[in-house]
Formats: structure tokens, C-alpha cells, sequence
């Protein structure tokens, strides 16, 4: 056997530069809230592997169902013949749909794939070419959706030009039109809104445009809810010119904010919406779902992968579902954020502490604090995590040594809570100590 810090050091000579981490430490086993690290270490996991693990690492339902279905069927085409979970985790899906005109599936592997595919069936569909993407939002890496990313420039770098017809319109997120923190929701929903009007006039023509693209909580971009006036004036500007909506519910999907979609929360209807992460806890599963009237209109062999709906995903998909009814994870969502919001408001009382945090917002166990940048300004990607004015990623690398994981987002101070969804009441108390703790040493 290699030795653990020897294994490190041969992931650093073999595994690309490209790839980002939070530690150096090699991750050997994961267990519910917690995983295990080479250097001995157990870690609380607050970030559920950026918003996958929700149910926690290996919950025993999916893993078991996972292992029988390996012992049926691994890999059951998908463009040869239907194959049963495939059918079984749409029959698990439709009821908690947030509209019941969402009623046509194609399922894949990653998030960015079906990314890709929900921009091609909007083009497809309605014969139009350009895509409305939101300033801020995250959708990927692979060609297409880094064309519609706008959260950080270093996804695109160098590859430009990217994919045309993209034109990106500011999010209702307070920064992105120089306002304060505490602006209602109905001002930047008006102030967004006005932004979209003036795209839709002044660059490009509606009738020109194949979809509105958007994520409900934007989860890169800074974990900000969309105000439901916001929302449901994209519908409305989208039935007006047969524009459709494209839901991206990736991050926010499957109970992450309390409901099973982030949308619910507006009662808008999705024309598509994109799925990943949480379906399967684990296992690679995205879906794109429609109504059939819109899915009827492609080719048969337009859409397809070789592992897209994989067998064994699939089956945890279906164990995922039952999980979150059995498990009664909904009751768990909604008493453990409160627990959160508690906590962190709490931490804000502090006057020097509350000085510095500008912001607590969020929904179920999707949730963010944001710190006053002392420069006044984003931060630099570029600029070393550790420097002073770099205080979100300050705070994480001191959760770290307390082992807690925790994740920032964007090019704000923002540092991001997704934890298990069944997480336990003491291991989010504990994580929120450990929390509390760093950001006095970092801020004080
Ligand atoms: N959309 C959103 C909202 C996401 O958060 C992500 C991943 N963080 C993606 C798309 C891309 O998913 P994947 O990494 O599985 O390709």
C-alpha cells in the first residue's frame, strides 16, 4: 500500500493543475455528515460535495439499492431500449413535479450536459438562436454552458469566442445594480426587470430569443433567491414573445431549500428544467425535463449519450426518492434551517462581528453569510486566498483547520452552508460553533 502522504504527492505530479481543492489531504471514506481524510482527520461535511451528498455520504438506502442494481443491470442503453429504473425514477419524479405540464424525461450524466441539451431542445423548439443568461449564474463548464456562465471569468479563459447568441442580464442581486444589502425584493425585481426590457430593445429582438435561462437561488454567483415578482415577470415577458424558461434547479433541486424545487417558492412554471446533484446522491445522474409537446418536436437520435440514465444512478435516483418521504427529510430541512438562521443571527449580534456581515440570506439549508469586503469592492480571484481583504476564504481555511468543510462562492465575500439535509440538530450546532469560532479569529 502507498503511504498517504505519498499518495498526495502523486496526485499533485499526475492530476491536472486545472482542478481547484480546499485541501491536499486525500478523502478514504465518507459517512453520513462526515469524511474521513488520509492525515487522520474526520471532517464535518458542509458542503455535501457542492450540494450532492444530501442525504449524506453512503446512506444506506441508496448504497444498497445501488449494489443490487449492480448485481441486475450496469449499463442499459438507453438508445437501444428502455431500461427499468430508468422508467421507475420517472414514475418517482412526476408527482413532485412543480407543474404537472413537466411531464417528458431525458435523463444524463452531469449537470453541464444537460445544461447543453436544454439550450439545443429550446433552439430546436422554437427556431430561435440566442439564449438570455443571467449576470453571475453558473451552468457549467463544458462548451455550451460555459457560454452561458457568467460568475467568474477564469471558467472561460482563454477559450473565447464562446458560443453565440448569449447575451447576460443583470441578476436581482443587490450588488449587481450598486445597491445596499437591505434593498427590497420588489425594487431589484423592478430594477432587473427594467434591465431585461432594455436587452429585449435595445440588443436584441424577442422574437430572436429561443430562452431565458436562470437559476432560482443563483448558487455561484453569491446564494441569492430570486424574489418571486422577479420570476414571475420572466414568465409573463416569456409568454408574451413564446420565449421559453429554462429552470436551472441543479444546486437548488430535491429539498435543498425546503421545497423539492427552488421554484415552487414563485408557483412560476418552468418550460424546461435542468436536475443534477441531489436526484442521486451521489451516483451521476442530470435530468431535462419538458412537457411532451415541446420534447415530441425533436428527432428521434437528436438526443442521447452513452451513459446518459445509467442504470445503477438510476436506481439510487429512485432510492433518493423514497428516502426523502421515508426519512421525512422535508421536517428535517425546515427545522434544521431555522437552527441555522438562528445560529448565525446569533453571531451577528456581536457588534464587531455584526459590522463585518453584511448579509444572511438563503432558504431551507441553502444558505449564505457575506462579509463586508474591507476593500469596498468583489475581491480579485487572483488575489492570494490568503491575503487580508480575502475574508470569506480566510474564514473557510480556518473552518478547515478546525475540521470543518465549507465552501465560498463567487467573487463576493460570500461563504455558502449546504450541509446534509439530514443532518443531525448536534452536528449542525457543532459546525456552527466551529463556524462562529473561526470568523471571530479571522475578523477580530
Ligand atoms: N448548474 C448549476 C446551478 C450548478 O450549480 C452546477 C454545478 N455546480 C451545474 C449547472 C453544472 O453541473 P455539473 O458540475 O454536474 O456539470
Amino acid at each position: 500500500m502507498r503511504g498517504v502522504s505519498t499518495l498526495t504527492q502523486f496526485g499533485q505530479k499526475h492530476v491536472t493543475k486545472g482542478l481547484g481543492r480546499l485541501t491536499e489531504a486525500v478523502v478514504t471514506k465518507g459517512e453520513g455528515s462526515y469524511v474521513q481524510l488520509d492525515d487522520g482527520r474526520r471532517m464535518l461535511d458542509f458542503t455535501t460535495g457542492i450540494g450532492v451528498t444530501s442525504l449524506g455520504h453512503c446512506h444506506p438506502k441508496v448504497s444498497k439499492a445501488a449494489a443490487d442494481q449492480c448485481m441486475n443491470l450496469v449499463h442499459g442503453q438507453c438508445s437501444i431500449a428502455f431500461h427499468e429504473p430508468y422508467l421507475r425514477l420517472i414514475e418517482k419524479l412526476l408527482p413532485i413535479m412543480p407543474d404537472p405540464s413537466l411531464d417528458s424525461f431525458f435523463f444524463w450524466n452531469s449537470g453541464s450536459e444537460a445544461v447543453e441539451g436544454a439550450i439545443k431542445m429550446a433552439r430546436w423548439y422554437t427556431g430561435r438562436q440566442n439564449i438570455i443568461t443571467m449576470q453571475g449564474g453558473y451552468h457549467g463548464r463544458t462548451f455550451g454552458a460555459m457560454a452561458v456562465t457568467r460568475s467568474k471569468t477564469i471558467y472561460s479563459e482563454g477559450c473565447h469566442p464562446l458560443m453565440p447568441g448569449v447575451f447576460p442580464v443583470a441578476y436581482p442581486y443587490w450588488h449587481q445594480h450598486g445597491l445596499p444589502p437591505n434593498t427590497s425584493e420588489d425594487e431589484l425585481s423592478e430594477r432587473s426587470l427594467y434591465q431585461l426590457d432594455l436587452l429585449l430593445s435595445q440588443q436584441v429582438n424577442p422574437k430572436d430569443v429561443a430562452a431565458i435561462l436562470i437559476e432560482p437561488v443563483i448558487g455561484e454567483g453569491g446564494y441569492v433567491p430570486a424574489p418571486k415578482s422577479y420570476l414571475e415577470g420572466l414568465r409573463t415577458v416569456c409568454d408574451k414573445h413564446g420565449i421559453l424558461l429554462i429552470i436551472d434547479e441543479v444546486q437548488s433541486g430535491f429539498l435543498r431549500t425546503g421545497k423539492y424545487f427552488a421554484i415552487e417558492y414563485s408557483g412560476v412554471r418552468p418550460d424546461i428544467m435542468i436536475v443534477a446533484k441531489g436526484i442521486a446522491n451521489g451516483f451521476p445522474l442530470s435530468g431535462i425535463i419538458s412537457r411532451k409537446e415541446i420534447t415530441d418536436k425533436l428527432s428521434p437520435g437528436s438526443m442521447g449519450g452513452t451513459y446518459a440514465g445509467n442504470a445503477v444512478a438510476c436506481a439510487a435516483g429512485v432510492a433518493v426518492a423514497d428516502a426523502m418521504k421515508e426519512d421525512k427529510i422535508q421536517e428535517n430541512v425546515a427545522a434544521r434551517s431555522k437552527e441555522l438562521f438562528d445560529s448565525l443571527a446569533e453571531l451577528r449580534k456581536d457588534a464587531e462581528i455584526g459590522s463585518k456581515i453584511l448579509d444572511v440570506r438563503g432558504r431551507g439549508l441553502m444558505v449564505a453569510v457575506e462579509f463586508a469586503s474591507p476593500t469596498g469592492t468583489p475581491h480579485d480571484p487572483l488575489v492570494d486566498p490568503s491575503a487580508p481583504q480575502n475574508l470569506a476564504k480566510r474564514v473557510a481555511k480556518r473552518c478547515l483547520e478546525k475540521n470543518l468543510f465549507i465552501l465560498t462562492t463567487s467573487v463576493y465575500e460570500v461563504i455558502r452552508f449546504i450541509p446534509p439535509l439530514n443532518i443531525s440538530k448536534e452536528d449542525l450546532a457543532k459546525g456552527c460553533k466551529i463556524f462562529a469560532e473561526a470568523v471571530k479569529e479571522v475578523v477580530r
